[in-house]
C-alpha cells in the first residue's frame, strides 16, 4: 500500500500556484492536494475564466471553483492553462507523483462472474451505462467541501489501483477500496451530496449506490445488503446509507468504496485518514 499516512499529511497543505507570470496585483489559480496517481485536488480560479487539463476543458463552477482528478495511468505531468476572462492566458506544468501498484489474486470466484457468457454480457454492459450516467452528472455545488470520511470501518482487504488477477484471469485494475466488514454493518454516506444511482441486483456491482459530491465527483458504493436511502435523496457526511452485504462478484461480505471524477477513477484512501486502529 502507498505511504498513506504521510501523504495525507500533505495533502490538504496550500499549494498556491502563480499561473505563468501574472500582472501585479492578478490572482493566480489556488490548488490544494497533491498531484499524484489517484489524487484530487480542489482549485480556485478568477471567476470568469476557463480552464484546460492536457486540453481537455474542466468546467469551472460560477464562483471559480473547480476540481482536478488524476487517474491510476497518469502520466508524469499534466499541463493547466488558463483563459482569464480579460484575455490574458497563462499555462502551469504540474508533476505527477508515480506511484507502484501491486498484484492482486482472487481465486474462488464463480467462473461465470470471471468469464461472463454473451447474455450477460449484455446485461453488465447496460448496468454500466446506468453506473457512467451517474458519473457522467456535474452539478454546480461544493457537497464535497464537507470533506471525506470512512463509510464503513474493517480490515482494508483491497486496495486502489492492484492489477487484478480473478481466477487465474487478469482482469481490469481495482479502482476502489475494499472494507471487509460483517454482513449488516452500517454503510454510511462519506461526503455531503445528493444520491444519483439506487440499484439492486447487478451483475458485478450487487446491490449499489452512487454519491453526487458536486462539480463532477462522486463516490459509488458496492455489493451491499439492503440500501437504506432513495435517488434524488440528499445526504449529509456519516448519514446510514445503506449496510454491508455480499451481493454481486464477491468472495465474502466487504464494501467497494470508489471515488470518481467524472469517469476516471480515484484513490479514496487519498481523501482520508488512516484506517482507525479498531478497525484494521
Ligand atoms: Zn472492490
Amino acid at each position: 500500500m502507498a505511504p498513506r499516512s504521510a501523504r495525507n499529511a500533505v495533502a490538504w497543505a496550500l499549494l498556491v500556484l502563480a499561473a505563468g507570470a501574472p500582472p501585479a496585483g492578478a490572482a493566480g489559480i489556488i490548488l490544494e492536494g497533491i498531484a499524484i496517481q489517484g489524487s484530487l485536488m480542489i482549485g480556485r480560479v478568477e471567476v470568469g475564466a476557463k480552464l484546460w487539463l492536457d486540453d481537455v476543458p474542466v468546467p469551472v463552477a460560477k464562483n471559480g471553483e473547480f476540481l482536478l482528478g488524476f487517474g491510476r495511468n497518469a502520466g508524469r505531468q499534466a499541463r493547466i492553462k488558463v483563459a482569464f476572462a480579460g484575455g490574458r492566458t497563462a499555462s502551469r506544468l504540474l508533476r505527477i507523483e508515480q506511484r507502484e501498484f501491486k498484484i492482486e489474486r482472487i481465486d474462488g470466484l464463480e467462473p461465470k462472474k470471471v468469464t461472463p457468457s454473451p447474455e450477460d454480457l449484455k446485461r453488465i454492459r447496460a448496468e454500466k451505462a446506468l453506473i457512467n450516467e451517474a458519473r457522467a452528472r456535474f452539478t454546480e455545488k461544493s457537497y464535497f467541501r464537507s470533506g471525506f470520511i470512512w463509510p464503513a470501518e474493517g480490515r482494508v482487504s483491497g486496495v486502489y489501483g492492484s492489477q487484478r488477477v480473478l481466477n487465474g484471469k487478469a482482469r481490469a485494475p481495482h479502482l476502489g477500496v475494499d472494507i471487509a466488514a460483517p454482513k449488516g454493518s452500517l454503510v454510511v454516506a462519506a461526503a455531503d451530496g445528493v444520491v444519483s444511482l439506487a440499484y439492486n441486483g447487478m451483475f458485478f456491482s450487487g446491490n449499489v449506490m452512487v454519491i453526487d459530491h458536486g462539480l463532477g465527483l462522486g463516490s459509488i458504493y458496492a455489493h451491499l445488503e439492503r440500501l437504506l436511502v432513495k435517488e434524488g435523496q440528499r445526504v449529509e457526511q456519516g448519514q446510514p446509507i445503506a449496510t454491508v452485504g455480499a451481493t454481486g462478484r464477491v468472495t465474502g461480505p466487504h464494501l467497494h468504496w470508489g471515488i470518481h471524477l467524472f469517469r476516471v477513477g480515484l484513490d479514496p484512501a487519498l481523501l482520508v485518514p488512516p484506517m482507525p486502529a479498531a478497525g484494521k
